[in-house]
């Protein structure tokens, strides 16, 4: 990894997260937050929006043929989102594990899905699955300008290791 000033690695690996129309209608955005942030990982960009058909083929281009996608779109649409990034020591991995299986009755219990949500097409919340797909994901729905770069008070007990 890259050295910043201090000598420590950059720790520049990001996650697109969002919170799906469920969880906001849930009142769940607050607890999905806090679980990223006690685990450690550093917010660089967060915001709400209501999500447009085209966007949402464009997020899930690999999932347009499947037959459950009209109601994939149907979902996701319903409402707005709170879509962010997270930064940190393999945040790709990590949060993939914090958000559980993507169905939630085989999710376990302590994932979010797990702990929140019982069906496929109602599973509370998005994690980008690989290091590829968090920055394409990333690039599609924040401009540049909207990602913010800023320091740890003490980066060597908080965002390093
Ligand atoms: P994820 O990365 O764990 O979210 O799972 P995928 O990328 O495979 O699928 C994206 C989203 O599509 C999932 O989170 C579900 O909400 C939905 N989905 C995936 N597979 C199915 C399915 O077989 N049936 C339905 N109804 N929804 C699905
Ligand atoms: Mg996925």
């Amino acid at each position: 990894a890259a050295r910043s000033k201090s000598g420590v690695p950059d720790v520049r690996e990001r996650t697109l997260i969002a919170v799906k129309p469920d969880g906001v209608q849930r009142r769940l955005v607050g607890q999905i937050i806090q679980r990223f942030e006690q685990r450690g990982f550093k917010l660089v960009g967060l915001k709400m929006l209501q999500v447009s058909d085209d966007l949402l083929s464009q997020h899930y281009c690999e999932l347009r043929t499947k037959p459950f996608y009209p109601r994939l779109q149907e979902y996701m649409t319903s409402g707005p989102v709170v879509v962010m990034v997270w930064e940190g020591h393999k945040v790709v991995q990590a949060s993939r594990t914090m958000v559980g299986h993507t169905n939630p009755l085989e999710a376990q219990a302590g994932t979010i899905r797990g702990d929140f949500s019982f069906h496929i097409s109602r599973n509370v919340v998005h994690a980008s699955d690989s290091l590829e797909g968090a920055q394409r994901e990333i690039q599609l729905w924040f401009q540049k300008k909207e990602l913010l770069n800023w320091d740890c008070f003490d980066q060597t007990l908080t965002c390093e290791v």
